[in-house]
């Protein structure tokens, strides 16, 4: 069986494993985002959903996708460096929804240039950007869903990639980043840990989506990937959306501070 008919066999698979469970995704820029995958994935396990957006340019897309899920899912505008912007955040899902079980971080952002060339070139400017938008923020939206994942305990999932361990040419500042993410997911998972709150990273390997068109030499990347996985061949994104289900679920329920690989074998791999 290939991997793409692997994918689409699971894709189809649903439950009622999340029903009445409240879930805020976000990251969802257009139909190719991991975040939406992982909507979609939630969804069709039950999950009632809400979901961000980061401005105005983006928001007629994002809810038309969010429109073609059975449950109506809330949309708040969200840009991460914004902290007016996430006290409204939760505050719009406190009104919604009252409690939250789930939270999906897809966000990252760095500068084109620093995507490309020396990394020891990266400006101050652009190492601070890189670093607020796709770290820092998951210390500020976790510590808005805190409260309401209080009552019920939770499940945080944040999207990284190998580029925080291994050097990845052009990853440059963006594995920095991912690395900082990364020792986030710990810390988080030790201070909630007591609230029954976990925290986990997916590290995806390389799918084709807007972000990751922003590195340069990403088509090489993916054959690469390819050529050297175990799996000889490139990760679905059903793929990574079924283990941030799991991860999230109550199937995880004794999995917290873990980074958990879906690279189809690429990172065990030597020589
Ligand atoms: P994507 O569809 O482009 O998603 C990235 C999201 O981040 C977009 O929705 C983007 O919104 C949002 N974002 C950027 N700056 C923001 C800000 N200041 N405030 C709020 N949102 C902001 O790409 P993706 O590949 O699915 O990325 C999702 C996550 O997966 C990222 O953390 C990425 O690093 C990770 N990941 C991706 C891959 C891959 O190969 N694709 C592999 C491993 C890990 P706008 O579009 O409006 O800017």
């Amino acid at each position: 069986m290939s991997g793409a008919e692997t994918a689409q066999n699971e894709q189809v698979f649903s439950s009622n494993l999340l029903q009445g469970k409240k879930a805020l995704v976000l990251g969802v820029a257009n139909k190719r985002s991991i975040a939406w995958a992982i909507a979609q994935t939630l969804s069709r396990h039950g999950a009632q959903l809400a979901f961000t957006y980061q401005g105005d340019r983006i928001k007629d897309s994002v809810e038309k996708l969010v429109t073609t899920l059975p449950k109506k899912s809330p949309l708040f505008p969200c840009d991460v460096t914004k902290p007016e912007d996430i006290k409204n955040l939760y505050d719009g899902v406190r009104a919604e929804f009252g409690t939250l079980n789930y939270l999906v971080h897809c966000i990252a952002f760095a500068k084109k240039e620093d995507l490309e060339g020396r990394i020891i070139d990266t400006s101050r400017e652009g190492y601070l950007m890189a670093h607020e938008v796709s770290a820092y923020s998951l210390l500020t939206v976790a510590k808005g869903a805190e409260p309401l994942m209080e009552k019920e305990g939770g499940s945080i999932v944040a999207l990284t990639y190998l580029g925080s361990e291994k050097v990845v040419q052009n990853y440059n500042v963006m594995g920095m980043a991912k690395a900082s993410l990364e020792s986030g997911v710990r810390y988080l998972a030790h201070e909630l840990g007591p609230k029954n709150i976990r925290v986990n990273g997916v590290s995806a390997g390389p799918v084709n989506t807007l972000a990751a068109r922003g590195i340069s030499g990403f088509t090489k990347m993916l054959d690469f990937h390819r050529q050297k996985a175990a799996l000889c061949r490139n990760v679905e994104v059903e793929e990574v959306a079924n283990t941030a289900f799991f991860l999230l679920s109550p199937l995880g329920s004794g999995i917290t501070g873990e980074i958990i690989y879906v690279d189809a074998g690429y990172r065990i791999m030597g020589m």
